[in-house]
């Protein structure tokens, strides 16, 4: 028998339990992505990640993926890459350049900084819009029903390197299961409310569930789902 890489197994192992969550949730698992999460870790993790099958990426830092955007040129891959930490505004010509995608929109200048970016590289970026949902001090994206959220909607048919995708949030870092369930629930109804009131942005994807409530994520009707310690291990650095 052929020995397998423990990596392999686990991604294997987790394509596994989607595919399960799907079907228990009575949804086909071609409408989950998997992207594996690969912050602190060096991009031979990703070559080893994208040999077993994984199609997509996410990363927190835009200058921990300057560095490993240049080791994997070096090693001839080219995964898709999505920014899913805070952007700073500073960084976002940086961050248009490196990225396939940006998850974590959350503000009308930071899109505006995208968007002139992704023109001068004669670029469409796809985007997500990040929404925050819990109370916790710490997490960022847009609030629910804020005028800068609104205010963010109405903008975006005008910025036209930029393509809209949908919504994504983290849920709350809480032991409680039923609290992330909860989170994943309102991201849910938001995008039904927003997108027939703005017919031209295209709202489909979902991104939201993690190593921990990933499950949970597919039952409320994630698109997307972002794994870390389920195919990498514990991180032993802080992210
Ligand atoms: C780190 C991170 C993840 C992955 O978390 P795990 O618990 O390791 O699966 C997902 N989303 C975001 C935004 C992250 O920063």
């Amino acid at each position: 028998m052929p020995t397998e890489s423990p990596l392999r197994e686990r991604i294997e192992r987790l394509q596994n339990r989607i595919h399960i969550a799907c079907r228990r949730a009575g949804r086909n698992p071609t409408e989950v992505k998997l992207m594996a999460v690969s912050k602190t870790r060096p991009a031979s993790a990703i070559q080893e990640a994208a040999a077993a099958g994984v199609l997509l990426f996410g990363e927190n830092r835009v200058q921990e993926f300057q560095q490993k955007s240049a080791d994997l040129k070096a090693l001839k891959i080219q995964p898709e890459v999505h920014l899913i930490g805070h952007l700073q505004s500073n960084k976002a010509a940086k961050a248009a350049e490196i990225f396939s995608a940006i998850d974590t929109v959350d503000s009308l200048r930071i899109a505006q900084r995208l968007n002139e970016a992704a023109a001068r590289l004669s670029r469409t970026i796809p985007i997500l819009l990040e929404i925050k949902l819990s109370t916790e001090e710490t997490k960022t994206g847009l609030a629910p029903g804020s005028p800068d959220l609104s205010q963010l909607l109405e903008q975006l048919p005008k910025l036209k390197n930029l393509s809209m995708r949908g919504l994504m949030t983290v849920a709350p870092l809480d032991q409680d299961p039923e609290a992330a369930r909860l989170c994943f629930r309102s991201l849910h109804t938001l995008r039904d409310q927003l997108a027939p009131r703005h017919p031209q942005l295209d709202f489909r994807e979902l991104s939201m569930g993690m190593s921990g409530d990933f499950e949970i994520a597919i039952e409320e009707g994630s698109t997307l789902v972002r794994i870390g310690t389920a195919i990498f291990g514990t991180r032993t650095s802080p992210a």
